[in-house]
């Protein structure tokens, strides 16, 4: 099975990781809500279109590791070589337009988290471990990538920023 790094998109990603890990739906109360059809989207990379739902949530589980861990590059570097030495992907040339880099995984190894393994080292190699985060507000773990040019997002959403702006307030009144 040969993985490119451009061929998972990352927000798909986040919101697997969102919608189907154990922490992020516990912490949203979120346990029994039904699964949504992610790897069925047009959206979804090859990769995790055979996966079943239990396959997912393992996906979804590991994944969010490197993004707890994004406060400490020493932190960050172990969960991603952790989930790539599960399925030792190879470098491998291929022809396609030109000729280009390519990895080549086992399928039966994890596929999806090694091929996000390898666009989550490429995504922070250039841009960063301080562009991962996870939410800051309370009922929510949900992870994010901050586009913000200040780099200082530390909610998932419009939602929970807003939220916690109005529980503040709350506890500041006397
Ligand atoms: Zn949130």
């Amino acid at each position: 099975m040969f993985v490119t790094t451009e061929s998972i998109n990352l927000n798909w990603l986040v919101e697997l990781i969102n919608e189907y890990s154990d922490l992020t739906r516990r912490a949203a109360n979120e346990s029994n809500k039904q699964y949504p059809e992610l790897h069925k989207r047009p959206d979804a990379p090859a990769v995790a279109s055979a996966l079943n739902q239990g396959e997912l949530i393992e996906a979804a589980n590991r994944l969010l590791a490197v993004f707890a861990a994004s406060q400490d590059p020493q932190a960050v570097a172990e969960q991603l070589n952790r989930l790539l030495a599960h399925g030792e992907p190879r470098l491998t040339a291929v022809v396609n337009d030109g000729v280009e880099r390519c990895y080549l995984i086992d399928p039966s190894r994890s596929p999806l988290v090694v091929a996000s393994a390898l666009v989550l080292l490429d995504f922070v190699e250039t841009n960063g471990i301080e562009r991962l985060g996870c939410c800051a507000a309370n009922n929510c773990a949900d992870v994010f990538i901050d586009h913000s040019q200040r780099r200082n997002k530390t909610y998932c959403s419009q939602t929970c920023q807003t939220r916690e702006r109005v529980a503040r307030h709350r506890r500041s009144k006397p």
